[in-house]
């Protein structure tokens, strides 16, 4: 069997937690909010020479195969509202003074939603104003609840996935200056005496889920005056809550809700999302209530050239089918704009990259121009970003590679162009850096250049995925027992556990108690279940990542540099690995797994290597299938278990220097997952012979694993799969895509939900990719367990075809499992 363990830790660099989108509002075509969002004019004496299309021609040179596709982003002229007559009228002077004059038509949905007690969740582009629209109810309750004798009649808590998005949301409420508003940010950092305070007085406090958790629920009583007069939750940014961390945040908020009725409060929730495919059931499932959706964007927008491109392919020293890297594509590209004198920003996924790709663009402009191009990798000093900010004002930097690290901190908008080295993970993001192209009134250019990958070569071949109808939704399981039970613990210590409490936290609730009871954590008592130790649940639990991770040990000085997922250390950082932590080479001396320390030398070989591993599955539990006429696919319960086996060596043309046996223990991991089965007769009936299953399955795996997190906002490394011509359960040829979390996290539920769509853009990806038979960009896997073999790209095509074939003539018609 072929097998790709999942996750790893070399995800690449990415993040979806941007700052809010107002503050960084490109100066709007037709609308008025500059004040709001601090819209600064740009002292443009240099206009761009070139007209989007005259830049693309020169771009493309004599070269016009790279040009897939042109997309023409309209331009939208904004849809204003008037104030609703509640709002507070020193707010709304406030807001008119700081260059407002009308909201725009969403941010009154929102506000009258929310006012009304709704729960309610926006999602809207890049640059729409989302929090003025949850501002108006809060500020107003805040403002009237002042007047209650002990000043606190209402207040409202305000959840952010990091703590530059809370400071920088408390900069923009500071700047209203509104008496009545006493707003504070609680973290990590907070000193004892103002946390004192804070609890007491404040009546809006910005804080993030980890302290909600650890602190807040915890040692509720505290702050039992703050939470009796609660009326507002938002919950920023909530399409990063997904997968296991949606799972935790899901958890705490069922939390909040029980711990807030204790107070005798019923807190109205606000979500705020990128846009999504689906942000009504995001939003619902994480709060386990029905939420009303706010999707219709009254924001205006100006209008922008998009461009799909894709690096030439060609034949390496090897004879093996090659891409030029995206990277250096994309150097190239910027070093061309900065000598066009068109300002402009290259987003790449990891630091390493964007260092190359500021290197490229730097060898290839004159001398005079050099220093005009820089690389921003985040981690910067305010003062460093502000210089930054700028040198891009003034136009001395032509041109800046960044990763999206540049989301966070830095204002940064009104370039003339900007490049996207590889799909930035999700359709949210994309949008959100091509947004940091367009000024007022001109038109502005995006180029995304396509990586190596299945699902980069799908989207530039298929621009509908991305300028079509959204189909990336943001998913999380509530119901993942892994993330539960230690939440249930945590509820219990809170305030005991109760029948009623069963419907909040869902229909695995009584079992998981039981459970708990039995491993002596809680106790059943008649009226609930206790929390029956002397410590502390919360203080065991995080709720980013799952296990202790490995640490990177540097061998000579002790000195920690980094970590790896456990999950991910036997394949990552085994013994003679050559692994590459934050761009930097690292040879791993030693593996200790009791420790959980891998200890490593700096210095690059001169090879990599790649872990080679062994991968089977059990089917405990079919949740629910569909008959594809003699095809099955399924949704289920599976334990998949992976051993790391040995490990090549490989030299940069991909030549083996040698295999090296490893001594590791074999895994196993409890998940979901879905998979398919085909009867062997009719793979040979449909031209995939005997012999050449195992290639055809083990390719038609590698492709799906890629196109699935175009569908659900998985990366790529939360998913894993196994492929086998026979397998035992099934007695069939089988291909499993699984989540490779413990319990699940939702990716292959959501891959089962739109199991033909996904299957059908996966032959695509592999059909469109010009290669003869098979490279990264289609079929090769770079965490492939097996060394990318076997693989039979013709035969992948032909196997999805019998499925697609069967699976649309099958009526759509979920079942009930079988175990
Ligand atoms: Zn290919
Ligand atoms: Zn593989």
């Amino acid at each position: 069997m072929n097998g790709e363990p999942a996750p790893s830790d070399t995800v690449p660099e990415r993040s979806d937690h941007g700052s809010p989108d107002a503050a960084r509002a490109p100066a709007p075509e037709h609308g008025r909010q500059h004040g709001w969002e601090h819209g600064r004019e740009r002292d443009g004496e240099l206009s761009p020479h070139a007209s989007p299309e005259d830049l693309l021609r020169l771009l493309v040179g004599d070269h016009p195969e790279r040009l897939v596709h042109v997309h023409e982003v309209p331009a939208r002229r904004a849809r204003l509202a008037d104030w609703p007559e509640w709002v507070d009228p020193t707010l709304l002077g406030a807001l008119l003074a700081s260059g407002i004059e009308a909201p725009w038509s969403h941010q009154i949905e929102v506000a009258e939603a929310a006012h009304a007690g709704r729960h309610v969740v926006v999602s809207t582009g890049t640059a729409s104003g989302k929090s003025l629209g949850y501002h108006l109810p809060i500020l107003t309750d805040l403002a009237s609840g002042a007047s209650a004798p002990n000043g606190r009649g209402a207040t409202a808590l305000y959840l952010s996935p990091t703590k530059a998005l809370a400071a920088d949301q408390l900069s923009r409420i500071d700047r209203l200056a509104l008496p009545a508003v006493r707003p504070a940010t609680y973290d990590g950092d907070t000193p004892t005496d103002e946390r004192r305070w804070i609890r007491d007085h404040a009546n809006l406090v910005l804080t993030n889920p980890d302290l909600l958790h650890h602190s807040l629920l915890p040692g509720h009583e505290r702050w039992s005056s703050f939470l009796r007069a609660l009326r507002y939750v938002v919950v920023d940014e909530c399409h990063v809550y997904k997968g296991v961390f949606g799972a935790h945040l899901a958890a705490v908020l069922r939390r909040l809700r029980r711990v807030a009725a204790r107070y005798h409060s019923e807190p109205t929730f606000v979500f705020a999302s990128a846009t999504v495919a689906d942000p009504e059931e995001h939003a619902s499932r994480l709060l386990g209530m029905p939420v009303h959706p706010v999707t219709v964007d009254g924001s205006p927008r100006a209008s922008m050239t998009f461009a799909l491109w894709e690096p030439p392919l060609l034949v390496d020293e090897t004879g093996q089918p090659k891409r030029v890297s995206t990277i250096t594509e994309t150097g190239e590209l910027l070093a061309a704009c900065v000598r066009e004198k068109v300002q402009t920003v290259a987003f790449a996924r990891s630091r390493a990259g964007v260092e190359v790709v500021a290197r490229i663009a730097r060898e290839r402009v004159p001398v005079t121009d050099e220093s005009r191009v820089a690389a921003y990798r985040g981690g910067y000093l305010p003062e460093e970003r502000r210089e930054l900010e700028k040198a891009l004002r003034s136009k001395e930097l032509l041109g800046l590679a960044a990763t999206n690290a540049l989301e966070l901190g830095v204002d940064v908008s009104g370039l003339d162009a900007v490049l996207l080295a590889g799909w930035p993970g999700t359709l949210s993001s994309l949008w959100q850096q091509a947004g940091r192209a367009g000024r007022s009134g001109e038109r502005s250019l995006a180029v995304l250049v396509a990586a190596d990958d299945p699902l980069d070569t799908y989207v530039v071949h298929h621009p509908e995925a991305i300028f079509g109808r959204g189909i990336e939704a943001t998913v999380v399981d509530p119901d993942n027992p892994h993330v539960l039970a230690p939440h249930l613990a945590a509820a219990a210590a809170e305030l005991p556990v109760t029948e009623a409490d069963v419907a909040v936290f869902g229909p695995q609730t009584r079992a998981l108690l039981d459970a708990l009871v039995a491993r002596g954590i809680l106790k059943k008592r008649p009226r609930g279940w206790f929390w029956g130790r002397e410590d502390r649940p919360a203080d065991h639990l995080s709720l980013r990542g799952a296990g202790e991770p490995v640490r990177i040990i540097e061998t000579r000085t002790g000195r920690v540099v980094g970590t790896v997922d456990d999950a991910a250390a036997h394949s990552q950082v085994h013994t003679g690995a050559v692994h590459l932590h934050q761009g930097q080479t690292w040879v791993v001396t030693e593996l200790d797994l009791d420790d959980h320390a891998a200890f490593a030398v700096r210095g690059d070989p001169g090879w990599t290597t790649q872990a080679q591993s062994v991968s089977d599955f059990q089917i405990m539990h079919e949740v629910e299938h569909e008959e594809w006429g003699p095809l099955r696919c399924s949704f289920g319960h599976v334990t998949v278990r992976n051993q790391v086996t040995s490990f090549l060596r490989r030299l940069p043309g991909g030549e083996v220097l040698g295999e090296h046996p490893l001594d590791l223990p074999a895994r196993s991991l409890a998940t979901k997952a879905v998979w398919w089965t085909m009867p062997v007769e009719e793979l040979t009936g449909a031209g995939v012979e005997e012999d050449g299953i195992p290639g055809a399955a083990h390719a038609a795996e590698h492709a799906a694993i890629g196109m699935l997190p175009l569908f659900a906002t998985a990366d790529r490394w939360d998913i894993g799969g196994v492929s086998t011509a026979l397998h035992p359960d099934t007695g069939l040829p089988t291909i499993l895509i699984y989540d490779g979390h413990p319990g699940g996290a939702g990716f292959a539920e959501r891959g089962y939900r739109r199991v033909r769509t996904w299957l059908a853009a996966t032959r695509e990806a592999i059909a469109s990719c010009e290669c003869a038979a098979g490279c990264p960009s289609c079929i090769q896997s770079p965490k492939c367990g097996n060394g990318n073999e076997p693989l039979d790209k013709r035969g992948a095509v032909a196997l999805l075809d019998l499925t697609l074939r069967h699976a649309g003539s099958a009526q759509q018609r979920p079942r009930e499992g079988r175990s």
